[in-house]
């Protein structure tokens, strides 16, 4: 029942659920450092987790970096070394997802960052953005006459900084020229990026949200709560959902990916959670939001310190 859910990990137990897993996937922005700073402790634990023989991998939904970026960061802040392929960003995921749903030589139109064209490159999907060509026009109506390439099969959406109208116009226009034909693919549907002292910019969702208003279709997500970003971590490591423990901060992508895919989870409070939300979850008897309720929680995973010895 729900009301057994989300016990704090105090030390005993920590040592028993740890002991108990060979595989720890953590969400990166609130667990591991919030910005630019590392959460105090977080890279002690996770040292002291490495040293105990743990396998350590690192979920984001963050397409905006490149994994190679995010284990120089993860060295940076002082966490222990990590390999570019312990890392699964939604910019790569969604790479490797378009490699394997796109034909051969079929190109994928992007709306993202430098980096998500980066994660495509590297797998060998071909790739164009709106270009720097001059839109043959002032007016939107113009800007739907601009050149389509042929070679387009995909729309990807991640987060982009300089999302317009007119690369809205070229997705829908993609869209509606392949039909079915022409995958629809959203790195991620997080709806904010929470700031320092409560302010926050919008997050992928919502760009993700105009293009399929346009196209008055659903895309498919690569990142939380998609299991198609643990799917990954599965293909590369082929670990055991039953000895793997997902750490997150947030419940509607952490920890519903990590209850949907058999994982132990555990739930921080550094990031966007208060333990309030959990406990209203908790109290409904909706099947719906009992499964955002993670099995454990901690104030910071520098709680996890004391059951990993000295
Ligand atoms: N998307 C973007 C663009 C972000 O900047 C962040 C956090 O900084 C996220 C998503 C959420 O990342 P995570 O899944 O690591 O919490
Ligand atoms: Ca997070």
């Amino acid at each position: 029942s729900g009301s057994r859910r989300c016990r704090r990990l105090e030390v005993e137990a920590a040592r028993a659920v740890l002991g108990s897993a060979d595989t720890l996937l953590f969400d990166c922005d609130g667990v591991l450092w919030r910005g630019e700073a590392a959460v105090g402790g977080a890279a002690a634990a996770l040292g002291r987790l490495a040293a105990a023989g743990k396998r350590l991998c690192y979920v984001t939904n963050n397409s905006s970096r490149t994994r190679a970026a995010y284990t120089e960061k993860l060295q940076r802040l002082g966490f222990p070394p990590a390999e570019p392929r312990h890392v699964f960003g939604s910019a790569y995921c969604a790479a490797r997802y378009l490699r394997q749903a796109l034909p051969l030589g079929a190109a994928a139109y992007v709306l993202g960052s430098p980096a998500l064209a980066a994660e495509l490159e590297a797998v060998g999907v071909p790739h164009l953005g709106p270009g720097p060509a001059a839109l043959p026009g002032p007016t939107p109506a113009d800007w739907a006459r601009a050149p389509l390439d042929p070679a387009v099969r995909a729309v990807l959406v991640g987060f982009d900084e300089h999302f317009s109208y007119a690369k809205l116009c070229q997705a829908l226009r993609y869209l509606l020229r392949g039909g079915p034909d022409c995958l629809l693919v959203g790195t991620n549907r997080d709806h904010r990026l929470p700031l320092e002292g409560g302010a926050a910019i919008p997050g992928t969702g919502c760009l993700v949200k105009a293009v399929e208003t346009a196209a008055q279709r659903e895309a498919f997500i690569v990142g939380k709560p998609n299991r198609y970003m643990f799917d990954c971590v599965v293909s590369e490591f082929g670990i055991d959902p039953a000895r793997t423990i997902m750490v997150g901060d947030r419940l509607d992508t952490d920890i519903l990916m990590g209850n949907t895919c058999g994982l132990t989870t555990l739930l921080t409070l550094t990031g966007v959670t208060t333990l309030d939300e959990v406990k209203g979850h908790q109290e409904s008897d909706c099947p719906a939001r009992q499964s955002l309720v993670p099995d454990f929680y901690v104030d910071s995973i520098a709680d996890l310190l004391p059951a990993l010895g000295d």
